[in-house]
């Protein structure tokens, strides 16, 4: 028989990130020697205490359904992290989410649909795009590439872009794919916009806790913010657990019951014991420390690398991509780069930024020499 597909996924593509990552498993099965510098993933292990407290979990029966939103214990101490970062939520405004992603779907979900605009700062992550789609809306793009993908001083072009029309802005500082934080003054910018136009936004921050020498802003704490920010957060990156799937959003009470809604009826609740997981997880300082640490020196380390071949990059202050400006067709420089140097990266376009390829330093300082060595030694730099 011959099935027939809906509008919704038929105007989608898999995510770039995950079939590049894909790509590069299938090379190395076939005993290529890949560099895998395309997919956002910490190359560390889960710290061991977040482990036992996973498994002391099941052991203790934590192997049931939860309550929707999640578990209460779990809520009150995301509640408490996010008053550290000066949001206010009550333990009933939060939604807790196998994964970041299932957060950022929900909330799509729940307030976009047919012909809606959704503006994105590009290059924007990958899925942003695909979510806004899938779900009927129009997408504004603001390039920030022109601005060293800073905010700030693209603030004009995104007050061109917004309207009375917008109904949904997405902010990801740090961001994915370019590492930039923005500056208190483009959040004031767009809290200004976001008041004007009576917009709803979404602040993407899960690389906040993956900063070198800043301390990002949480676009909630502005004031005129609280009631139209949904702030999403996730244990992925912090904490290296993207395989347990743990996220959340935290926003006002009216999308947490209607998101709600959609949680309830798609993935019931994140899984029992990994929401224990979850509260060791937000107790763990010095892993965390530690990795960040780790990936700040290996920013250095590719930025010096890179400035030895005569490249010069926007320099990251979080996250652990950089956009590396490479050929028109990145998409062309990309296979090539994966094919001739077995360095495996994500190209710009399918972030909305062609030019670039993202680089994620997520890996070993060794690797990471030797990737930067060959893109070298086979032309690409
Ligand atoms: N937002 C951004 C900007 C990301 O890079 C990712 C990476 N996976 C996510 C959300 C989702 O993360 P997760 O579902 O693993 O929590
Ligand atoms: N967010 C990560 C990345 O951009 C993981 C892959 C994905 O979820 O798309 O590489």
């Amino acid at each position: 028989m011959t099935m027939e597909f809906t509008d919704r996924v038929s105007r989608v593509e898999p995510s770039a990130t995950l079939a590049i990552s894909a790509l590069a498993t299938e090379l190395e099965a076939e005993g290529a020697d890949i560099v895998d510098l395309s997919v956002g993933e910490p190359d560390f292990p889960t710290p061991e205490n977040i482990v036992a407290a996973g498994k002391d979990a099941m052991d203790a029966g934590h192997t049931g359904y939860t309550t929707s939103a999640g578990i209460l214990e779990l809520r009150e101490a995301i509640a408490d992290k996010l008053a550290d970062d000066g949001l206010e939520h009550d333990s009933d405004e939060i939604i807790v989410t196998p994964g970041a992603k299932q957060a950022l779907y929900e909330v799509v979900q729940a307030l976009v649909e047919d012909g809606d605009e959704v503006v994105l700062l590009d290059p924007a992550w990958v899925s942003y795009e695909a979510m806004v789609k899938m779900a009927g809306g129009d997408l504004t793009r603001v390039d920030l590439s022109e601005t060293d993908f800073q905010l700030e001083p693209a603030l004009d072009e995104l007050a061109a872009a917004v309207s009375d029309e917008t109904e949904l802005l997405v902010v990801n500082s740090p961001s994915n794919p370019t590492g930039a934080v923005y500056s208190d003054a483009a959040l004031e910018g767009v809290r200004d916009l976001a008041v004007e136009h009576d917009l709803t936004v979404i602040s993407d921050e899960i690389y906040k806790e993956i900063t070198y020498g800043v301390e990002p802003t949480s676009l909630g704490t502005l004031e005129g913010m609280a009631d139209r920010t949904v702030t999403v957060n996730g244990f992925s990156k912090a904490y290296s657990m993207t395989g347990w799937r743990l996220g959340y959003f935290a926003g006002p009470e009216e999308l947490i019951d209607q998101a709600g809604k959609l949680h309830s009826h798609s993935v019931s609740s994140a899984v029992n014991f990994v929401q224990h997981a979850g509260l060791e997880a937000l107790e763990t300082e010095a892993a965390v420390t530690e990795m960040v640490t780790a990936f700040e020196e290996r920013r250095d380390l590719v930025v010096d690398l890179l400035a030895e071949h005569d490249v010069d990059v926007a320099v990251p202050e979080g996250a652990f991509y950089m956009m590396l400006p490479v050929a028109e067709d990145d998409q062309a420089w990309c296979e090539g780069a994966i094919e001739d140097a077995h360095v495996a990266t994500v190209p710009g376009s399918a972030f909305g930024t062609p030019g670039y390829a993202r680089i994620s330093y997520a890996a070993s300082e060794a690797r990471l020499e030797e990737g930067i060595e060959r893109l070298a030694e086979e032309g690409y730099l």
